[in-house]
């Protein structure tokens, strides 16, 4: 290869030389080096890694871990370039679970400092320790050690002047390694960390969930103030935090986005939850968030630049969407007061059910109580002050410290849905107009053995023998307008029902029947009077706060979000 020849000036770099230039994209600076060693421990199964850095981790930086080691053979390999243990092929690519894949960290390290690595697999008798120093091995042998990994890092850039003397002052350089750091504290709070500087025990954390590592991290904040999101949707699922933006201080500049545990900058997605807040934030402030997304592998590409803190969404689009109707969901649900008294709610809000891995075992900006919230709408329509907007915002001034906004489609979708919730007899009300349907007598015979079941029900059905079905009643505080798509997903069941021997739990079918009717119609708009009438009925609802399917039915415009509304 060293022959050139006037026919041949192109040639194969050697490896050293490789991994020098590989070196220059993916190790800027020691907090590059530390992200890398911690990555690899998480990858490693630890359970516990401590950090040890010298001079903002210019002069050292060591990452000790108790995860499954290397065998020798491993332990060599480890620092060739497209090493890895971590996939195998292209399609594994699109299916990634863990944090490195490149095999080109400890290759990149290596070559551009002193490294000394000791390993040892837990069910090895002895280990191995590998020196290596600009990328060359100075030293392999069999050495006592603890199982898990330690990787020693110094020298850094020590033959590179020039990235050398770029590297800022300790307090800068140290400022990055604790930016790194927590980066992958957050999204692991299951692993304990040590962090030590110059000596200096900084961090002492033990296993912990999620909220837990949010408090032991920012000792200051108040958990009240944390606002939890929590949903599941087609495209990804969420959980997290976000601190109540009124309370975020002025300066903020710090937030965690998490994508399958990766700490990513995705500027589109932090806009929108900026977006968002900005009306509620002081001063120059940006949210201080923790959000966890989970998006399916092959739905991202993470693999965009080496440092992998970059993503690409297949749905883009659609997932801004939905993270900000979420997020502004939380929020408006975290301005519900705590009310003095009242009765026990047995539901929490929705954030709190829909629980995951991480999720938070604290109970933070709960409300426990039912406030009485239509109080004053109680008295009769003339009395209550109270505003339609768009025909389906009902707004109250009942309450002294803000108003109730009520979404009177969603509170006639609740108490729709709970008609059929109560047990039986239901009184029934004549229809004015009975609904007819054609029906063959398969579907009739199955009616037969359901008609005095539906009929406790509060729904009386004709069977006309050959010929059709005639719905002449519904349960008194269903609205006329049910009574032919109810008949109809009722003859859709018929068709479903194979068995007609088998008893149906009406009990729990009706209801769910219900509502699939009521999700798929659109919303329709109130009188005033219809309006307050559905609302006052509301207090007596099950759940007033959420639909079936957990929206929010109402939202509370306290003073303090008014307030800085105007701010
Ligand atoms: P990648 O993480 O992309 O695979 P690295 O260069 O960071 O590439 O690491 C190369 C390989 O060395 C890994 O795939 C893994 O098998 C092994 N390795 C690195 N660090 C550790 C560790 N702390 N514990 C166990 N194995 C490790
Ligand atoms: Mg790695």
């Amino acid at each position: 290869m060293s022959i050139r020849t006037a026919e041949q000036r192109i040639r194969i770099l050697p490896e050293n030389v490789i991994n020098q230039i590989a070196a220059g994209e993916v190790i800027l600076r020691p907090a590059s080096v530390l992200k890398e060693l911690l990555e690899n421990s998480i990858d490693a199964e630890a359970r516990h890694i401590s950090v040890w850095t010298e001079e903002g981790g210019k002069t050292r930086i060591q990452v000790t871990d108790d995860g499954v080691g290397m065998s020798p053979i491993d332990a060599e390999l480890c620092f060739e370039r497209h090493a890895t243990s971590k996939i195998a092929s292209v399609r594994d690519l699109y299916q990634i679970q863990t944090k490195g894949f490149r095999g080109e960290a400890l290759a990149s390290i290596a070559a551009v400092a002193h490294v000394e690595l000791f390993t040892r697999r837990p069910t090895d008798e002895i280990g191995t320790h590998i020196v290596m120093a600009f990328g060359e091995r100075r030293l392999k042998e069999p050495a006592r050690c603890n199982p898990g990994t330690t990787l020693i890092v110094t020298q850094l850039f020590r033959q590179l002047p020039v990235r050398r003397k770029s590297l800022r002052s300790t307090p800068t350089e140290h400022r990055h390694n604790l930016q790194e750091f927590l980066r992958v504290a957050y999204p692991h709070p299951d692993i304990a960390y040590q962090y030590y500087h110059n000596e200096e025990r900084l961090y002492h954390l033990p296993a912990q969930t999620l909220p837990e590592r949010i408090l032991a991290l920012h000792p200051t904040l108040n958990p009240n103030e944390l606002i939890p999101i929590s949903e599941e949707t087609p495209l990804f699922s969420i959980h997290g935090y976000l601190l109540s933006p009124e309370k975020t201080p002025p300066d903020n500049r710090e937030n965690y986005l998490f994508i399958n545990q990766r700490f990513i900058r995705h500027l589109a997605l932090q806009q929108a939850l900026w977006q968002i807040c900005k009306p509620l934030l002081r001063g120059e402030a940006r949210p201080l968030y923790w959000l966890f997304l989970r998006i399916p592998p092959h739905e991202i590409d993470i693999n965009v630049v080496p440092s992998k803190t970059e993503a690409r969404l297949i749905y883009e689009v659609e997932i801004r969407q939905m993270l900000m109707s979420i997020v502004q969901k939380a929020i408006a649900q975290s301005y519900m007061p705590l009310p003095a008294g009242g009765i026990a709610l047995s539901e929490v809000p929705l954030a709190q059910r829909t629980g995951s891995d991480s999720a938070p075992s604290m109970r933070v900006n709960s409300h426990k109580a039912k406030p009485m919230l239509f109080s004053g709408l109680r008295g009769g329509p003339s009395e209550s002050p109270a505003l339609l907007v768009a025909g389906r915002y009902l707004i109250t001034s009942a309450h002294e410290n803000g108003a109730w906004v009520i979404d009177v489609w969603r509170a006639y979708q609740r108490l729709s849905y709970e008609v059929f919730l109560r047990k039986g007899p239901l009184p029934a009300q004549g229809l004015l107009f009975p609904v007819h349907l054609p029906a063959g007598p398969e579907v009739l015979a199955t009616f037969a053995t359901w008609q005095n079941a539906l009929a406790h029900y509060g729904l009386q059905i004709e069977l006309r023998e050959g010929r059709e079905l005639v719905l002449h009643t519904l349960p008194a505080e269903l609205p006329p307008a049910l009574a032919q798509p109810l008949l109809e997903e009722l003859f859709r069941l018929a068709q479903e029902t194979p068995d007609i021997t088998e008893a149906m739990a009406w009990d729990e079918t009706l209801p769910k029947l219900l509502y699939t009717i009521l999700e798929k119609q659109q919303p329709r708009s109130f009188s005033l009077q219809e309006a307050q009438h559905l609302v006052e009925r509301l207090d007596q609802a099950q759940d007033p706060h959420h639909t079936p399917t957990g929206q929010p039915i109402r939202l509370f415009l306290s003073r303090e979000l008014l307030e800085s509304l105007f701010r």
